[in-house]
């Protein structure tokens, strides 16, 4: 299967892009017969975006208790909700949403942390993204198992879902070091060597929980996970909020890439994490919405913009976080901390999005990263392609029905 997307604005002039399977084959201008072709005047080309950290089917949370500190919001609505509630239909339904708002607005790939991932494994094959699924590990009771069952539930993910779909990759979810005892987290780590899978975890979220980490270990959670030989590039960590200098120089050393999760930072008013610094040291940044309980929504484009204005105002500086860098943490670095062979080149995985430039917010253009980061929103993604495959084309999902999941997601949490 040929694709060609003709007349689409790269690198500021009109070119074309030839698709063939699920690579990109070439760019430029492109002559010749091809079995599918998108006329894409007016529209910019951009490599998928990646969101690195979320819980996708707290989709169905969205809004459930806002406006209160991170502890009550966690103990006394989001846990005890999700006990109440969450089963398998309810993960598949909530992904099902989580999916189709994340191609409405531009997210090919997303590498998510929750419970019953079988649920959302079957919703992510149905939308034709790229995902890492990482099943949820705690070791107290949850509402998929009982206390000391996580390694166990998540060894069954793996051994049934590993290699069964090439975009979809099976991932370990150790919550956090404060919920996660050593024990369980050194099981992870044997688990990911053994399968060569990615994890992704929460770390320093909050100041408490780094002081409670301190009273447990007499160490600072970097410190800690890095002795019980914890850290490496397959780790993908979310927040980082409260890092000292040592713990930065340490995730730069072990490779571990940082999810940063500013709107839900700022919504629990957990803090500000110290990306700047961590970018001086060489730390690999990407971003992420995390789940739509704290955030609330999956809009990588709002994600890119809040990340640019937090750490300009908040280094009194607005040369920090230029548009470009906000732009690669979206995309090439993601690429990396994932080993996705992705981008507009000849060769790399056809992993792409289409802007309709065509709106009075998007005109001029003198600058597609500045546009990305500071103009646009993921209502602007015309045209979703993932490995060659298109999912989103002139604003319609072709592999899910919307008006049925919007249907199914107002229904279930009646
Ligand atoms: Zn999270």
């Amino acid at each position: 299967m040929e694709i060609l997307i003709k007349n689409c604005i790269f690198k500021g002039k009109e070119q074309s892009i030839l698709i063939e399977n699920n690579k990109i084959k070439g760019i430029g201008k492109i002559k010749g017969e091809h079995d599918y072709v998108i006329d894409a005047k007016n529209k910019a080309v951009m490599a998928g975006i990646v969101n690195t950290h979320t819980h996708l089917a707290m989709t169905l949370l969205r809004g459930i208790a806002d406006d209160l500190p991170l502890d009550e919001w966690l103990n006394n609505h989001i846990w005890p909700y999700e006990r109440e509630h969450l089963n398998p239909e309810f993960c598949h339904v909530g992904s099902l949403l989580g999916c189709l708002e994340m191609l409405k607005s531009g997210t090919t790939c997303f590498f998510d942390l929750y419970f019953f991932e079988e649920s959302t494994f079957k919703a992510v094959e149905k939308s034709g993204m790229r995902g890492f699924l990482s099943q949820g590990i705690l070791d107290f009771p949850t509402p998929e198992y009982e206390a000391g069952e996580a390694i166990r539930t998540a060894k069954k993910f793996i051994e049934k879902f590993k290699g069964k779909n090439e975009r979809i990759k099976p991932a370990l979810g150790p919550h956090a070091p404060h919920t996660c005892s050593s024990e369980t987290l050194i099981a992870v780590r044997n688990l990911a060597n053994k399968h060569n899978l990615k994890i992704n975890i929460h770390i320093s979220e909050t100041r408490d929980e780094v002081k409670r980490i301190i009273e447990k270990t007499g160490m600072r959670p970097v410190e800690y996970l890095n002795e019980i030989g914890f850290l490496g590039d397959d780790v993908t960590a979310a927040h980082c909020v409260w890092l000292n200098d040592n713990e930065i120089k340490i995730l730069k050393e072990k490779g571990v890439c940082v999810s940063h999760n500013q709107v839900s930072n700022m919504k629990l008013a957990s803090g500000i994490a110290p990306i700047t610094k961590m970018i001086d040291a060489g730390v690999n940044i990407t971003l992420g919405t995390d789940g739509c309980a704290s955030n609330n929504n999956l809009d990588m484009f709002e994600e890119m913009k809040t990340a640019a204005l937090l750490h300009k105002v908040s280094n009194l500086d607005p040369t920090k976080m230029p548009a470009k860098k906000v732009v690669e943490m979206a995309t090439t670095n993601a690429y990396q901390a994932l080993d996705l062979n992705c981008g507009i080149e000849e060769g790399k995985l056809a992993d792409l999005i289409l802007i309709d430039l065509k709106k009075p917010h998007l005109t001029p253009m003198y600058n597609f990263n500045s546009h990305v980061v500071y103009s646009a929103k993921g209502s602007d993604v015309d045209t979703v392609i993932v490995g060659g495959e298109i999912l989103m084309e002139n604003r319609e999902v072709k592999t899910l029905d919307e008006e049925e999941i919007l249907e199914k997601a107002k229904e279930i949490v009646k």
